[in-house]
């Protein structure tokens, strides 16, 4: 893809090679745009008036992230034979203290949090896997329910595991998917001293947030919050924003995209599945959210690592939407392992269990279900493909995501606004004429 960033300056990406964007200035569109494999390097060094050597020196730079080749064999997504790592999310609990009316988690209350028993179950098959498949990383995403009412029980695990993993070579990441309605110096203390890591779910400010996000006395949760984020960014614990847009809450993004970048977190907005929204005002606000990003970028908020749209890859070699299905899935408060958290309570899904001895978790995430190759063939076709990876394997409509139309797009928006960020660092840095 090559497009025009201002009048002056262009920028170039693979869309299927990571991290290849490059900006370029008027000589160097030119050359690209003349280049219409077929021309050899002689025509066109003599139809745009360049030393051959000069030439081949920016061609073979282009070439470096394949936004040329010199034959055909462009680098496509390839999913490793065996993972290196794994990835889990553990619903840890299925209490929680708000009473979302969108929570999509069906057995919400139905009972309480993981058994000791399981949880020591959990480690033993961590463990056993680690050893027989040489795993070097493990990320845990420790949720439900509101997994910090269960913080207690999880910190004796967390320590514990963290030590076990190390002497096996494997490291463990550890995060909390959280409300972030509950927060003690406790948490604060023990996600210092151990790399803890937080998700916070967010709709929006104010009203934005407290229609759907209620405490259980009918009062919103914006207010906590907002101190309980405040309190994680000064003792600088890691923690990002993820909000699921949907039509209650569309309105509120340009305020929020205000509010999230002036704290400086990194932020990811989804689009609800499952559920139908408005497609005109979901464009309008996210192009509004959009244009605030871009005056933002111009003082120097780093957009490429603080924002992410869904679960779009620009910048990597994706080949596949989530870890589901091959490097991960999700554990049941009982120990069952599901190919995703959405299906927690579903009986006609296949599903594995801990206290399974013939088995190691990665055994039981091959033998599972698997939705992830199941595309249609617009997105084989799709020069977004590896971007997009048509999406979750769960909530695919005839093997495309449903926002497919939003993903066109916004995807050349994300890169345009990649583009202006770096424009910014290279003109700031005095590296490229202002
Ligand atoms: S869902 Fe749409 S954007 Fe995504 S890969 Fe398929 S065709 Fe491309
Ligand atoms: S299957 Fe869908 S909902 Fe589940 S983790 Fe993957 S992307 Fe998310």
């Amino acid at each position: 893809m090559v497009k025009p960033i201002d009048e002056r300056y262009f920028y170039a990406v693979n869309c299927a090679y990571p991290n290849s964007l490059r900006i370029l200035n008027k000589a160097q569109f030119d050359i690209l745009t003349a280049i219409d494999n077929q021309s050899s390097i002689a025509t066109l060094c003599e139809k745009l008036s360049i030393q051959p050597n000069v030439l081949e020196g920016f061609l073979n730079i282009l070439a470096e992230t394949e936004i040329i080749k010199f034959d055909h064999s462009f680098t496509k997504p390839k999913r490793p034979n065996t993972p290196q790592s794994l990835n889990f999310w553990i619903h840890t609990t299925n209490k929680c203290n708000l009473t979302c009316g969108y929570c999509y988690i069906s057995t919400l209350n139905t009972t309480n949090g993981m058994l000791a028993e399981t949880q020591t179950q959990l480690l033993n098959k961590l463990v056993e896997t680690v050893n027989r498949r040489k795993i070097t990383s493990i990320k845990l995403r420790l949720a439900g329910g509101e997994p910090l009412g269960q913080f207690k029980f999880w910190k004796g695990f967390i320590v514990e595991a963290k030590t076990i993993l190390k002497d096996l070579g494997c490291k463990l990441i550890v995060s909390f998917i959280t409300n972030l309605t509950i927060l003690n110096e406790d948490i604060l203390t023990f996600s210092k001293a151990n790399d803890i890591r937080f998700g916070v779910s967010l709709d929006g400010l104010e009203q934005h947030n407290d229609t759907a996000r209620k405490f259980r006395n009918g009062l919103g949760s914006f207010k906590v919050i907002d101190e309980n984020l405040r309190k994680l960014i000064a003792n600088n614990i890691p923690v990002s924003v993820n909000t699921v847009v949907g039509n209650h809450n569309l309105e509120g993004l340009p305020s929020l995209t205000h509010y999230l970048i002036a704290l400086d977190v990194p932020f990811r907005y989804s689009i609800v599945k499952g559920e139908a929204v408005d497609a005109q005002l979901l464009e309008k606000y996210l192009s509004e959210s959009y244009a605030i990003m871009q005056d933002a970028i111009q003082t120097g908020w780093a957009f490429s690592n603080r924002h992410q749209f869904c679960d779009l890859k620009p910048n990597e070699l994706g080949f596949q939407t989530c870890t589901s299905g091959f490097s991960g899935g999700a554990i049941y408060v009982d120990g069952t392992l599901n190919y995703c958290h959405v299906h927690f309570g579903e009986a006609n899904q296949p599903a594995f269990s801990i206290f399974d001895e013939d088995r190691d978790l990665v055994n039981m995430i091959e033998q599972g279900s698997h939705y992830e190759d199941m595309k249609s063939t617009d997105c084989s076709l799709c020069k977004y493909k590896a971007v997009c990876t048509s999406g979750c394997p769960v909530y695919r409509v005839n093997g495309k995501d449903p926002q497919c139309t939003i993903y066109h797009k916004f995807i050349p928006l994300i890169y345009e606004l990649q583009a202006r960020e770096r424009l910014k660092l290279l003109q700031d840095y005095k590296m490229i004429a202002t």
